[in-house]
C-alpha cells in the first residue's frame, strides 16, 4: 500500500501528518518513508534517522561546440523548455553564439539527437543526492536537490525507485500541484490532502483535488488547525462529496513541539486522532 500525503498549499502541516502517520504505521510493521519534498526535505527533523547511505544523482546536459555549430536552430526548436538560444552570425561577423540555460534544461537529450553537425555532446551534472537510513521500523529515504538546481522531478523519480513493493510506503510530497508533486503522488493507492480552513487553503485544495481526480487516485482530506478559520472548506467538501478524514484542532502545545522538532503521537489526545485517521485511510483504500 502506498499512501501519499500532499497539500495544495505550503504550511498546512503536511509533513507533520505524514511523519506522525508513519510513526503509527511503523509501530507493528516495517515501512518505508519517502521524503519527496526534495527542495526542502524536512521530515527527518522529526524522524531523526541517521542517514548512512548516499548516492549522487547525475544527469546529462548538453555542451555545444561553437566551432562545429552551423546555427541551424534545430536544437533550440526541439527544446520545449527553451533551454537553448542560438544567435546566428551577423555579417561581417562569421561567428554566432550558442547558449544553453542549464537551469531550464530537463536532460531529455533531444537536442543532441537532432543536431546535424555533431556539435552537441553531453556532460554529467550533479542534480542532487538520495539519502537513506533506518530508524526502528522505518526505512527512511529522501532526495536533496543541489542548490541552484531547478526541476526537481528527476530526483523525485530517483527517490521513488527505492520503493520496496513488499512494504507499506508513506510519501511526503512537496506542496503545490506542479510536476514534482504529480510525480510524487502518481501510483499511490491513496492520497491524504492536508489543508487549513482559510480562503487560501480552499483555493489550493481545489487544485489538489483536481490533480487527484486527474490522476484517478482515491483521496480524502485532513483539516489542520480546524478551529481557526471559516466553514468554506467544510462546505466545499460536502458539496463535492469528498471524505473528511480528520480534523486536528490548533494547540499552542503542538506548535511548540513542532518548533522543537518533536512528534505528536506520544500525546494521548493526538494519538487518538491519528489512530482514527489511520483506520479511516485503511477503510478507504
Ligand atoms: S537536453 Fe532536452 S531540455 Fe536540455 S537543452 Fe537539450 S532539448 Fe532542451
Ligand atoms: S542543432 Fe547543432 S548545428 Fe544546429 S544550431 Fe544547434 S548546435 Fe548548432
Amino acid at each position: 500500500m502506498i499512501i501519499s500525503v500532499a497539500s495544495g498549499k505550503g504550511g498546512t502541516g503536511k509533513t507533520s501528518v505524514a511523519v506522525n502517520l508513519a510513526l503509527l504505521w511503523a509501530e507493528d510493521k516495517n515501512i518505508q518513508f519517502l521524503d519527496c519534498d526534495v527542495e526542502e526535505p524536512n521530515a527527518n527533523i522529526f524522524l531523526k534517522c541517521p542517514l548512512d547511505k548516499k548516492e549522487k544523482l547525475n544527469l546529462l546536459k548538453p555542451v555545444i561546440d561553437s566551432d562545429k555549430c552551423i546555427y541551424c536552430q534545430k536544437c533550440a526548436q526541439v527544446c520545449i523548455y527553451n533551454a537553448i538560444a542560438i544567435v546566428s552570425p551577423r555579417p561581417p561577423q562569421t561567428k554566432g553564439k550558442a547558449l544553453v540555460f542549464y537551469e531550464l534544461c530537463h536532460s531529455c537529450g533531444a537536442c543532441s539527437l537532432v543536431c546535424p553537425a555533431g556539435a552537441i555532446t553531453e556532460t554529467e551534472v550533479e542534480k542532487g543526492v538520495v539519502e537513506e537510513g533506518q530508524c526502528g521500523n522505518i526505512h527512511f529515504i529522501r532526495g536533496l536537490l543541489r542548490e541552484s538546481e531547478s526541476s526537481p522531478t528527476p530526483l523525485v523519480k530517483a527517490v521513488k525507485k527505492k520503493i520496496d513493493p513488499r512494504k507499506d510506503v508513506i510519501i511526503d510530497a512537496s506542496p503545490g500541484t506542479s510536476c514534482p508533486v504529480v510525480e510524487a503522488v502518481e501510483g499511490s493507492d491513496y492520497t491524504v490532502l492536508v489543508t487549513e480552513p482559510t480562503p487560501f487553503g480552499l483555493h489550493d485544495l481545489r487544485l489538489a483535488v483536481e490533480m487527484c481526480r486527474g490522476l484517478k487516485i482515491k483521496f480524502g482530506v485532513v483539516i489542520n488547525r480546524s478551529d481557526l478559520g471559516g466553514r468554506q472548506v467544510y462546505d466545499y467538501l460536502k458539496k463535492e462529496e469528498i471524505t473528511l478524514l480528520s480534523e486536528i484542532p490548533f494547540s499552542h502545545e503542538l506548535a511548540y513541539r513542532y518548533s522543537q522538532g518533536k512528534t505528536f503521537v506520544d500525546l494521548a489526545e493526538l494519538k487518538e486522532i491519528f489512530v482514527a485517521l489511520k483506520e479511516k485511510i485503511e477503510a478507504e483504500v
